[in-house]
């Protein structure tokens, strides 16, 4: 239990850090947006104008993130429709770039028109962790497989501390043919700043799987060494209620083990 309570602990102050991080961030990002916006309209420089784009760009983009700290921090988001289709074409413009040669992108979306309700940018986020994790895991090349289908899950398929709900779900998928994990990573996934690379935060899954959670959903983990680890995410296509949205990041991180 002390242990579980130094957990929460880490959590919470992690989440405080980011909260009042993001909130300085995005105050800091707002006029430089503007100088970007008025240095673009520098018709008669084009020097100008390139830089203006530029730093409209790089802030645009430091908002954006700055945005997904502030969800990560209050664990709140705005529910829509999410078009499967679109999600994934989103994270397939965004691996672009990102794929090396030696990996090959195994895209497969079972039904395309499917929607659901949650949050396109989180989940989009979601899926960019798990597929850039997927290509680290594969220094010699190897299969990325992103795959998405509807399916029916019902009591038996929930452990015991989950608290979701029987139902119609989507699943995505990622997996790789990569090194896989040992008993000890697989244990210490989830750890804040856990991670076994070089320059890595070790907050990538522990975002996903908070994500997941916030949509009512659950995850699930495969992995066997050598040959490669599958993150299978499953969010209802419903969520049962929508003031549950809010939910409350301490006690949901305690429920996990
Ligand atoms: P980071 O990527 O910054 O290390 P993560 O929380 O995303 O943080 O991952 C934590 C650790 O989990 C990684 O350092 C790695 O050891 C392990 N891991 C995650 N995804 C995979 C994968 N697809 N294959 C093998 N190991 C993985």
């Amino acid at each position: 239990a002390e242990a579980e309570l130094i957990r929460i602990q880490r959590f919470e102050s992690l989440a405080m850090l980011a909260g009042g991080l993001s909130h300085d961030l995005r105050n800091l990002l707002q006029p430089l947006l503007l100088a970007g916006d008025s240095l673009q309209d520098y018709q008669d420089d084009p020097r100008l104008a390139r830089l203006g784009s530029l730093v409209r760009d790089c802030g645009r983009r430091g908002l954006e993130m700055v945005q997904s700290m502030l969800s990560f921090a209050r664990g709140a988001r705005r529910a829509e429709q999410v078009k499967v289709q679109a999600l994934i074409d989103a994270l397939s413009l965004l691996l672009q770039g990102s794929v090396p040669r030696t990996v090959t992108l195994d895209i497969d979306v079972a039904d395309p028109q499917l929607t659901f309700e949650g949050n396109h940018t989180e989940l989009q986020q979601c899926l960019l962790n798990l597929c850039l994790n997927a290509i680290q895991a594969m220094p010699n090349g190897g299969v990325l497989r992103v795959t998405t289908s509807k399916s029916k899950l019902d009591q038996r398929f929930f452990l015991e501390q989950e608290d979701a709900q029987p139902g119609d779900y989507v699943c995505l998928s990622v997996s790789d043919t990569g090194i896989g994990m040992t008993d000890e990573v697989r244990k210490r996934l989830f750890e804040p700043f856990f991670t076994t690379k070089e320059g890595g935060t070790g907050l990538g899954l522990l975002s996903c799987r908070r994500i997941v959670y916030s949509h009512g959903g659950v995850m699930r983990m495969d992995s066997i060494v050598d040959e490669g680890s599958c993150f299978d995410l499953y969010i209802p296509l419903v969520r049962a209620t929508s003031d549950t949205a809010d939910f409350d990041l301490v006690e949901n991180d305690a429920s996990l083990h």
